[in-house]
Order: structure tokens, then C-alpha cells, then sequence
């Protein structure tokens, strides 16, 4: 058991790997990971198995934010999308190596780890993950 563990740095470490929860009993994917199974309830308890999701998926929907935060000063207007992964779940993930105009909603996107998001003044939680288009 990983009790000890302080809950929030457990999920800021699942945000950085995208590991999410998998139920031992009906096979359903969460992220972020549950201690329990939406779908089973009591009975996914002590069930629950840590799941890594593959990083691929393909884009929902999704804006492009021109107001950007001070730390986004460079690279504005940027596009958040909402991605459903490969395995069904989805996330709300900063699109990057791709023109706002040339988004597309069902675009093939893969995560990226290569450029962590910056700590803000104010505290700000940064996902440590970032799409771009597949291939
Ligand atoms: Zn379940």
C-alpha cells in the first residue's frame, strides 16, 4: 500500500507519467487513477491496478486561448484540447508543434514529454505532458 504517501504528490507524479487506475474486475481505465472503479464500487476495492496509458489518442475538441498567462508570453495564442486516449479515457492537454488554424477535431495527437510546464508565481499546477500530432 502506498498510503503514506501524500494524495497530492501521487497525483501530480500520475499527471507527469500518465498513469492512470485500470479495475481488476470489469477492466474499465481511469485517469486520474480512482481508488475505486466508477462502474463496480465496492466491489473494485483492493482491486484497482496502476495502468500506463500509451500516450496516444486523438482530439475531442478544443479552443485556442489568446489571453495567455504570463509564462505563455512566447508562445500565445496556444490550443487546449480535450484528448480521448486510445484506451477511452480524456484529458484536457496543451497542444504544441501545431498552428491553432491547423487543428483538427479527431486529429491523430501523442503525448510529449519534452517541455515540462513551468511553475507560475501564483502556484500554478502544470501538467507534465503536452501533445502533438502523431507521426
Ligand atoms: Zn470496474
Amino acid at each position: 500500500m502506498s498510503l503514506a504517501i501524500p494524495r497530492f504528490w501521487r497525483e501530480i507524479q500520475s499527471r507527469y507519467n500518465l498513469i492512470g487506475t485500470k479495475c481488476g474486475n470489469c477492466g474499465k481505465v481511469d485517469f486520474p487513477p480512482r481508488a475505486v472503479c466508477p462502474v463496480c464500487g465496492r466491489k473494485s476495492i483492493g482491486k484497482m491496478q496502476r495502468f500506463q496509458l500509451g500516450g496516444k489518442g486523438s482530439v475531442v475538441t478544443y479552443t485556442v486561448i489568446h489571453d495567455a498567462p504570463a509564462q505563455f508570453e512566447m508562445q500565445k495564442p496556444y490550443v487546449m484540447a480535450i484528448i480521448e486516449m486510445d484506451e477511452g479515457v480524456r484529458l484536457t492537454s496543451q497542444l504544441i508543434d501545431v498552428k491553432p488554424e491547423d487543428v483538427r477535431i479527431g486529429m491523430k495527437v501523442q503525448a510529449s514529454f519534452r517541455k515540462l510546464g513551468q511553475d507560475g508565481d501564483a502556484g500554478v499546477i502544470h501538467y507534465g505532458y503536452k501533445f502533438r500530432p502523431a507521426g
